[in-house]
């Protein structure tokens, strides 16, 4: 057997921001290297079995979803209300067909319920109570609210409530474990095709239905036949300035490599406009960027030619 014509690879985050302070022990690491190991390994496998790269993208993203440690699924961050509203998206580079949910609370993986949205609806995006039901009759699995309630994530919220009724400003307040730590994955699989997927619980304190860059497709997510984007960072910026597509199109038009593209738009646009955060961006050819101009991102890399590395390091706080 020859070697596969495209050089399978998956990357994966797991979010970018500050976790612990400089010099202290960063207690949890071996925790999150273990966690982004595990999913790195799910996603991996599907791709050297000759799966898809949408396969490999939901696969993995399940093992984070299913972990208490990240921003997504069962580690969500609470909305004020004090429930978890959770956001996800995929998207196929092959067939351009994409699915997304937004403001889930029900659903156990949000990863699997927008697979189900692109894959058996005629839709690209469903929100709220609606999403759940699409999920329930579509056979994929539900979880109580205690399933997604960690006390580290409600005390997170008990910080910023207080806080502002003194009238303090985020800033000065936020627990620091709690800002970013999305998830998501990028893939190219044995036949070529590139995917990508996002899961969030969003931002901590969020009101009114706020939904963040990770559902919408071209902001936070977004796949084609060159590359494959998943971001994390402040939404609201990476919606603004439709970063993943706005990486996929400065690589189709202008010809830029993932690289000088990520970096440009994270880099300068985003930068320029106040916004912080990241992207894992993967090319047709297995190239990758994980440009980030927050002091960390937490990522991990399985690729055919052998390379399996994991990055937990940087996420400190001055
Ligand atoms: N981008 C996500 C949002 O704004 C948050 C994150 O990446 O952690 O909802």
């Amino acid at each position: 057997m020859g070697s596969p014509p495209f050089p399978f690879t998956l990357l994966l985050h797991g979010g970018s921001g500050r976790l612990y302070p400089a010099g202290a022990p960063f207690l949890k690491e071996e925790d999150y290297k273990e966690a982004l190991a595990a999913a790195s390994r799910a996603g991996f496998a599907v791709l050297a079995k000759g799966g898809s790269s949408v396969a490999a993208v939901e696969t993995s993203l399940k093992v984070l979803e299913d972990s208490p440690l990240f921003n997504a699924g069962r580690g969500s961050v609470f909305s004020h209300a004090g429930a978890n509203e959770m956001d996800a998206a995929i998207m196929n580079g092959f067939t351009l067909m994409a699915g997304a949910v937004a403001g889930v609370r029900t659903v156990k993986n949000p990863i699997s319920a927008a697979r189900a949205v692109m894959e058996t609806s005629p839709h690209v995006l469903l929100t709220g109570v609606g999403a759940d039901e699409f999920s329930a009759t579509s056979g994929l699995e539900t979880a109580p609210a205690s399933w997604f309630h960690t006390d580290e994530r409600w005390q997170q919220l008990q910080v910023l409530k207080e806080a502002e009724l003194r009238h303090l400003s985020h800033a000065q307040t936020l627990p620091q474990s709690s800002k970013y730590g999305t998830v998501g994955a990028v893939a190219l699989d044995q036949a070529g095709r590139l995917a990508a997927g996002t899961s969030t619980g969003g931002m901590l304190n969020k009101r009114f239905g706020r939904v963040g860059d990770s559902p919408l497709i071209g902001a936070g997510t977004y796949a084609n036949h060159v590359c494959a984007v998943s971001g994390t960072g402040h939404g609201e910026f990476f919606i603004r300035h439709a970063v993943a597509h706005d990486i996929a199109a400065l690589m189709e038009y202008k010809g830029l490599t993932v690289q000088e593209a990520a970096d440009l738009v994270i880099h300068q646009k985003v930068a320029a406009a106040g916004g912080k955060g990241g992207v894992i961006a993967l090319d047709s050819r297995g190239n990758v960027a994980k440009p980030h101009s927050t002091e960390g991102l937490f990522w991990a890399l399985a690729s055919a030619d052998g390379r399996q590395e994991i990055n937990v390091c940087n996420m400190v706080i001055e």
